[in-house]
């Protein structure tokens, strides 16, 4: 007996020091964001810590989620969308297919039945995927926003990389992860660096409020971000997962005008823990207007239960705070699970003040 309970702990033990899942540390210089060891939000950032989750934990009241949504997938998306035209599929939670310029992007991609660093532990999948992974065009670029097991889901890349060998971008700290678990090669860029995937496509990563941690003793070992795709059909933005703060207001003066923001609207109860870094639909909406963006649309939400809120909470305070927000009513999409949309082209003259002009392509 004694013997049996010293061998778990010593195995516990190890599996601390050695952090088996943990993404590895980053070596490089430092910065506003990277203080030589780890990274951290610039500014007045409340970021709460392992006591903080105990509490949450203890005092957790979780809403309404349905034991699983089984739903037919949706149809495959056409196998490229050419020249300036965009068109936007939301799978679910983060991944997202976005189709402009002959190019097939993909946010985020999470086919996996759960999130965790073993197949049986982590949060479980609550609803099928809203495509078929085998009905994917061919899959061009896959943006990783950061690495928590929501986000990068080393099975599905796995997969992806074999069928597709797409071109990876990631965070500073990621591709070291990547790299430990033979997948790769990826660009790995730090806040406002660029990447051309062709010379007329950019591709820069932009800060975002948030925090990365796979392991024990990994926390903030790697950077988290969002992205600004630049090409023929205009900017394009997805924000990986964010609280809502200033960098905002900067992305938007300097990559106006968006033509479609990609937008968190899950993961955000209770506030007083999950405000530094995730944003209720009430802030998404606030971001939409402060970035200027044309169109929106509403991601990570409805597919694994990661805080409090229910299942149809997000969707419904979203309907609330876009009718909050008064005449006319914010462009800010809740797509379908699957459901593919042409994003309208706007007119190049707008100002970020003006009322928006849209005429859709469709
Ligand atoms: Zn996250
Ligand atoms: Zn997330």
């Amino acid at each position: 007996m004694l013997y049996g309970t010293l061998s778990a702990l010593a195995v516990a033990f190890l599996f601390y020091l050695t952090d088996p899942y943990g993404n590895p540390r980053h070596h490089g210089p430092v910065s506003d964001h990277f203080d030589g060891r780890r990274f951290f939000n610039p500014g007045p950032v409340s970021e709460h810590g392992f006591r903080d989750f105990l509490r949450w934990q203890f005092h957790s009241e979780r809403g309404f989620w349905p034991e699983f949504i089984d739903e037919p997938p949706g149809p495959p998306p056409p196998a490229r969308v050419e020249g300036d035209h965009l068109r936007v599929t939301f799978i679910q939670h983060s991944t997202v297919l976005i189709q402009t310029a002959g190019l097939n992007i993909l946010t985020d991609p999470v086919w996996s039945k759960r999130v965790g660093p073993v197949p049986w532990l982590g949060p479980r999948r609550r609803r099928s995927p809203g495509l078929r992974i085998n009905d994917l065009p061919r899959v061009d670029l896959i943006l990783l926003s950061h690495n928590h097991y929501d986000h990068l889901d080393l099975r599905t890349l796995r997969s992806l990389q074999e069928a597709h060998a797409p071109q990876l971008i990631v965070p500073l700290g990621v591709h070291a992860l990547l790299k430990s678990k033979e997948l790769g090669p990826a660009v790995e860029l730090d806040w406002w660096e660029a990447f051309s995937l062709r010379n007329d496509l950019k591709v820069t990563c932009v800060p975002a409020q948030h925090f990365s941690v796979r392991g024990f003793r990994d926390r903030n070992n790697a950077l988290w971000c969002g992205y600004v795709l630049e090409g023929p059909g205009g900017r394009i933005y997805f924000a990986g997962d964010t609280g809502y703060g200033p960098h905002f207001e900067r992305i938007g003066r300097q990559f106006a005008p968006i033509r479609l923001a990609l937008l968190p609207i899950g993961a955000y109860k209770p506030t007083w823990f999950m405000s530094p870094v995730h944003m209720s639909p009430h802030e998404a909406v606030l971001a939409h207007q402060t970035l200027g963006a044309q169109t929106s649309v509403g991601i990570h939400f409805g597919t694994f239960a990661l805080a409090d809120e229910g299942e149809k909470e997000p969707e419904i305070d979203l309907q609330r705070a876009l009718k909050e927000a008064g005449d006319p009513m914010p462009q800010f999409w809740k797509l379908g699970f699957g459901e593919g949309r042409d994003v309208p082209s706007c007119s190049s003259e707008m100002t970020r003040v003006s009322p928006i002009q849209c005429t859709s392509q469709s």
